[in-house]
């Protein structure tokens, strides 16, 4: 099935409200098959409103608003759907009841105030959707060839509760034959860049995504490249999947891992635990944010033994032993001064694995060459010491963050070598 998502208010297109109703209803709808084949927003006008509904009901006869259906002048949802359906409206008796049972299981006293009767008038024909979290109602409207809108209110946490308790039984009921499923499966990458993993991939030879879609989805972790499928069985779906991730992953070779939500410092956790090896971290530009990651890992304190934070140069002298000539010849962001550190953190904690990180962050501090962004990572992993220099992209915050992975990437790699009894390149 196949609908779309008309999401209503002007605080949407104005930019102050992010428009999370409509990635919910997308990704709540999917494991029962139904897509979100387009999600559009409009402001609050009657006229606006009409057009963004009127225009997806043509498409697709399958809507779902978000919005507008509130007491006051600027809910004007119901009305302008009413007059698309060409439906009089009216007074519901139920919704006004329902209204008074509210005010007084809230204890309220007084006069309810006479805009909430607004939220009772409702379009001939239609269905009341339960509000359990709040006032206002939602609608369902069907016309005579079946076509529907289903409108549920704005604020998020009555959308969601009125979706799952009214609208998603209802949708389900309206699905006919064998279910077919939306299914992805998320293959995570890092240390490689969209393109060169896209000339990759359309390099296999004889490629067949078997009726997939496949995204390449860029963040600071790295590419994740997330197979979809829709439209099939769950085995079926399940099966093919599979068989187009066993093509991919060894496409983007060592750059791969993990899948579905891994987090790369769990990754290295594992593979350390699995090698009863422990690891001890030499920072000063991430000044402990690949510590921090280590240690957000429940259970890490097995393998994490600490780490030193040597934003100072003293500190990359007195505490992790980096040497004075060292700095002065090569400087505080080089190669050498990063091996120095990986290997005085392995040493000061009594580590079998030492990580060292310096560079420049940022926004100031860069030279021509050494702009800003460069950072040098180390990793010595019992005595096997590698490293590398890259240029990270984007602000201080996001430079730190990608040393941290590229870092952990590192240990990953030396950490597969050794279990493999390779020497790393
Ligand atoms: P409304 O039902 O139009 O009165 O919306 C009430 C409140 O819900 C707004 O003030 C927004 O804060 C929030 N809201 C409305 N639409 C959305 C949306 N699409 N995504 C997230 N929040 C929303
Ligand atoms: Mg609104």
């Amino acid at each position: 099935m196949q609908i779309e998502v008309v999401t209503i208010g002007d605080e949407l297109l104005l930019g102050f409200t992010v428009d999370t109703n409509g990635a919910y209803l997308a990704r709540e709808l999917a494991p029962y098959g139904v897509t979100v084949a387009r999600r559009t927003s409009v402001g609050d006008g009657a006229d606006e409103i009409a057009a963004g509904v009127g225009e997806a009901l043509e498409r697709t006869g399958a809507v779902i608003t978000t919005g507008g259906l509130g007491p006051t002048s600027d809910d004007l949802t119901k009305p302008s759907i009413a007059r698309l359906f060409g439906r009089e409206m009216y007074v519901d008796v139920g919704v006004v009841e329902s209204l008074h049972r509210r005010w007084k299981s809230l204890g309220r006293t007084g006069e309810i105030p006479r805009s909430n009767f607004q939220q009772a008038l409702v379009p001939e024909g239609a269905v009341i959707l339960a509000n359990a979290h709040g006032t206002a109602p939602g609608i369902w409207l069907e016309d005579e060839r079946g076509r529907w809108v289903a409108m549920l209110p704005g604020v998020p946490r009555e959308m969601r509760g009125m979706f799952a308790d009214a609208l998603l039984p209802r949708i389900r009921r309206l699905m006919t034959g064998a279910p077919t499923v939306v299914r992805s499966l998320t293959i995570r990458t890092t240390g490689i860049a969209e393109s060169a993993l896209s000339d990759r991939v359309q390099a296999i030879d004889g490629w067949d995504l078997e009726g997939l879609s496949l995204a390449y989805l860029p963040g600071w972790e790295g590419v994740d490249l997330r197979l979809t499928a829709r439209g099939l069985g769950s085995d079926e779906a399940d099966v093919r999947l599979a068989r187009v991730a066993d093509v991919l992953r060894p496409v983007a070779g060592d750059h791969v891992y993990g899948a579905g939500n891994d987090d790369l410092a769990a990754v290295v956790l594992a593979a350390l635990r699995a090698q009863g090896q422990r690891i001890a971290v030499g920072e000063s530009c991430t000044g402990g944010m690949l510590g921090s990651r280590l240690t957000a890992i429940p259970g890490s304190s097995d393998v994490m033994l600490g780490g030193v934070i040597a934003y100072h140069n003293d500190v990359k002298m007195a505490q992790l032993g980096v040497g004075a000539d060292t700095l002065v010849t090569h400087g505080a962001v080089s190669e050498e001064t990063a091996r120095e550190m990986a290997r005085g953190a392995r040493a000061a904690l009594g580590a079998s694995v030492g990580v060292g990180i310096t560079g420049i962050a940022g926004p100031d501090g860069g030279t021509p060459e050494k702009p800003v962004g460069t950072v040098c990572i180390a990793a010595d992993v019992g005595g096997t010491v590698r490293s590398l220099r890259a240029i990270m992209i984007g602000d201080r915050h996001e430079v730190r963050l990608r040393s941290t992975q590229a870092a952990l990437s590192l240990v990953r790699r030396l950490l597969a070598a050794a279990a493999a009894g390779e020497t790393p390149a």
